[in-house]
């Protein structure tokens, strides 16, 4: 084969090379992603090796022979960060985000599709097969999850909405449910002839956004995803059971078992329960416990070694790599496992974790604790139909956390909707709540 021959089959080789990059520096950026949904900061380990393998695509597409390509050089580097910054926005949208992110994370099943038409136009512009590739690669992955998104979103089963749920909605959208859908893109709520129904999440559909509906827009949970917490909390309850780990309800989900007796917190975003660590159940045996049977029933599980923190969500695991796209997605039902140990401080057993919780005292190690015998010998409260475990002293434990935990505390960001809410629960005209009238 002569020199010029073998050049169609170098530059076919490179260009695959550069789309496989491009693979690989997308599959790494939406692993990572797991930890703004946890409300944590990526790990150093993790966040550089995404770096480097974003630097690797990108100086394959620019640099050649002939030196430099700076056109290649610039539309790679902005093709990677505008696709990246839209990838991300569901994610960073789970803490309160600027208007940009919001608006993205809304559209986030099909923004990438904005930028295919600039990408053909730079893949026209710049007479470089590499950059092609990547471009290419890049709009194909953005098309693929739109597509995905759009066939699983068709299987979502109606649910009808309680009246409790309704007259939060209606109050909550100024009356007017039809302009509150809209402006909010509020894709789950169906009005139809006077009749008002949530296209409910399932296993395998995209979840309902709701922590954007609860905490900025102050609406209930969603009859679905109420239904999905309460299955998933019994589940991990039970593994947790047959793993014989000292387990307990904790923070808003032991506030709803005690205050609102046995039921969620009206917006609850989360289970979480808390299992303490000994000789017995290990962090390794839990881990790797949870996550076997998690894969095995079809829950995700996400581990944070660490931050002592797991989570099991309610989608199914899905397969590699295709798994950790999951992070795109803008809600998710999980369970939040935060793990104790056994400790001393200022001269008192206490149960210690790694990261706070509500107002938990500080510990002398520099953890977060509570007094030993307010937790144990654990005993069990009704919640959600069944016999959760929970703190010996569940009342004492709570006002560890809260203070007054029996008075109503309205968490959501947006203040307007926080306020109508306490309107609503104090029986009070909604507009006279707000200062309408
Ligand atoms: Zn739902």
């Amino acid at each position: 084969m002569t020199g010029i021959a073998a050049l169609p089959a170098m530059q076919f080789m490179a260009a695959l090379v550069a789309g496989l990059l491009y693979v690989a520096t997308y599959l790494s950026f939406v692993r990572l992603l797991k930890y703004p949904r946890n409300w944590h900061l990526p790990s150093l380990p993790a966040s550089l090796s995404t770096g480097a393998l974003a630097a690797l695509t990108v100086a394959l597409v620019s640099l050649s022979p002939d030196g430099l390509d700076r056109a290649a050089l610039t539309i790679s580097v902005g093709c990677i960060a505008a696709v990246f910054f839209i990838v991300a926005a569901p994610s960073i949208a789970f803490q309160p985000a600027s208007r940009l992110v919001e608006f993205l994370a809304k559209h986030g099943d099909y923004a990438g599709l904005g930028l295919i038409g600039p990408a053909l136009l730079a893949g026209l512009a710049v007479p470089n097969i590499k950059l092609q590739a990547v471009l290419a690669t890049a709009m194909a992955i953005e098309l693929s999850w739109f597509l995905r998104q759009r066939w699983t979103a068709r299987r979502r089963p109606l649910y009808p909405m309680n009246d409790r749920d309704l007259s939060v909605l209606k109050t909550q959208a100024n009356g007017d449910l039809v302009a509150f859908r809209r402006r909010h893109g509020i894709r789950e709520l169906v009005l139809s002839e006077g009749v008002v129904n949530w296209k409910g999440c399932g296993k395998d559909t995209p979840p309902c956004p709701f922590n954007l509906y609860v905490n900025h827009l102050g609406l209930n949970t969603a009859p679905c995803c109420r239904e999905h917490m309460k299955a998933l909390s019994h589940y991990v309850a039970g593994c947790l059971g047959e793993m014989e780990a000292v387990h307990w309800l904790e923070g808003g989900s032991l506030l709803g078992a005690v205050r609102e007796k046995g039921a969620l917190l009206d917006w609850e975003d989360d289970i979480d329960i808390s299992v303490l660590l000994d000789d017995d159940v290990t962090w390794e045996r839990l881990a790797s416990g949870l996550a076997e049977r998690g894969a095995r029933d079809g829950f995700y599980v996400d581990i944070f070694e660490k931050k002592g923190f797991l989570s099991i969500s309610f989608d199914p695991p899905g397969r590699w790599p295709f798994r950790w796209e999951r992070n795109r997605l803008r809600g998710e039902i999980r369970t939040d496992i935060a793990v104790y140990r056994r400790a001393v401080s200022f001269g008192k057993a206490v149960l210690e974790r790694q990261s706070h919780k509500g107002a938990m005292p500080s510990t002398e190690s520099g953890g977060y604790g509570v007094p030993q015998d307010v937790v144990l010998p654990i005993t069990t409260v009704p919640f959600l139909g069944g016999d959760f475990a929970c703190p010996n002293q569940a009342e004492a434990y709570l006002r560890l956390l809260y203070g007054d935990f029996q008075k109503v505390e309205y968490t959501y960001v947006n203040t307007e909707a926080a306020k109508a809410r306490a309107g609503i629960d104090a029986g009070i005209s909604p507009k006279s709540a707000i200062g309408l009238d």
